[in-house]
């Protein structure tokens, strides 16, 4: 999922993020609260129409961002305290109020109340943080379940339609255009606005094994459609990162998402996926874009660099985007050199066509093995 905090992602307009074949953003809770506002989003008919975007999507509870503005923040049972990065102000987030919030913001998934425990902590502050997370996804269900109806969607909403049934879309997966389809009035169900957001929760436990395992029972115990594993890429060792995904995913239902929060590079999310996570999110390929890194199948390289000033070749001779069909190293490098806007854009554009690409090869070796297994199957006389 690439991330579109400000519900935008920086420098690429929804139409190319279309044909780039972006299935699903994500939007910040934390920053459109604040600007430019919950109740001014809901009243244009939530974060879909306001953004212009009819596909899927997901919106984080917030915690996240609060959690990052450490001394600005204050974290009681009741929920968070904290001073807003913009002007200073005083605001609270609860279970109930991100809950609320994202309701409003009507996302297709969002994401329960937690705490991110921050690294390092030893492990009685860990359980009282992992204690805190679940009662928070407790009060988080109790209240979406109480408001869900509160979404402000139309009987056209489709985004969480195309979500919740991937098996139709399977082919339309492999291929590069699922917006017909999306845009299709037939996938409008005859219920309309009945449909509801999905609420998922997320497991805590910082660097504990054991915690993380217990973090994700009682999760599972209160009841999601999907689960998330947080806390984790928040100064660790990656070693780390991999350690407790694995002790974690176990423990995660196989038949529900299974959602790895704020991973990763090309490589991990490669890894990540052939161990079992199905959604991811990060803001490396937009992010480092901006600063002239790019991703390509020759690994990552620094589009600033001297050496590239007289290089007529294309970014990435294997990337089929359409800045690496149109310009050459020596025009980016320019770009970036001169600062021009262009150079942020055809950065962005880049490196989202290299992740999105990296997913499809992904989902295309998957869908191989799935059908490898069914022809041994046959073969062998069972029934797949
Ligand atoms: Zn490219």
């Amino acid at each position: 999922m690439p991330v579109g905090t400000l519900g935008s992602v920086k420098g690429v307009s929804q139409d190319i993020l279309e044909e780039l074949g972006v299935q699903i953003l994500l939007g910040n809770t934390y920053h459109l609260y604040l600007r430019p506002g919950v109740e001014q989003v809901r009243q244009l008919g939530g974060l879909h129409r306001f953004m212009a975007w009819p596909r899927p999507i997901l919106t984080d509870s917030g915690g996240f961002q609060v959690f990052s503005l450490n001394e600005l923040r204050k974290v009681t049972e009741e929920g968070v305290t904290f001073r807003s990065h913009l002007d200073g102000s005083a605001h609270f987030f609860s279970p109930e109020s991100a809950m609320e919030a994202q309701i409003g913001l009507g996302a297709d998934i969002m994401m329960a109340f937690d705490e991110c425990t921050e690294f390092p902590a030893d492990r009685e502050r860990t359980r009282e943080s992992m204690e805190l997370t679940r009662g928070w996804a407790a009060r988080s269900k109790k209240y979406f379940e109480e408001h869900k109806h509160e979404v402000p969607w139309g009987a056209d909403h489709v985004g969480a339609d195309a979500l919740v049934r991937p098996a139709e879309r399977s082919s339309a997966d492999l291929g590069s255009a699922p917006s017909a389809s999306l845009r299709s009035p037939a996938r409008t169900r005859a219920s309309g606005p009945t449909q509801t957001q999905a609420l998922f929760g997320i497991v805590q436990g910082g660097m504990d094994a054991a915690l993380r395992k217990e973090s994700a029972e009682r999760t599972i115990e209160i009841g999601f459609p999907g689960y998330a594993i947080g806390g984790l890429s928040v100064g660790e060792p990656r070693a780390v990162t991999r350690e407790i995904v694995e002790a974690t995913l176990p423990h995660l239902p196989a038949d529900k998402p299974r959602y790895l929060m704020g991973v990763g590079t090309p490589e991990e999310i490669i890894e990540y996926a052939k161990a079992g996570i199905d959604m991811m999110d990060c803001v490396l390929p937009t992010r480092a874009a901006r600063h002239g890194l790019l991703f390509t199948s020759q690994g990552k390289i620094s589009i600033k660099q001297a050496r590239f000033a007289a290089d007529r070749g294309p970014l990435d001779p294997n990337c089929d985007c359409r800045v690496c069909q149109r310009y050459s190293r020596a025009y980016l490098r320019h770009l970036y050199a001169a600062n021009e806007v262009l150079a942020q854009v055809l950065n962005t554009v880049h490196n989202l066509s290299f992740y999105l690409d990296t997913m499809r090869s992904v989902r295309h070796s998957i869908a191989l093995g799935n059908r490898a297994q069914l022809l041994s199957g046959e073969q062998s006389g069972v029934k797949p």
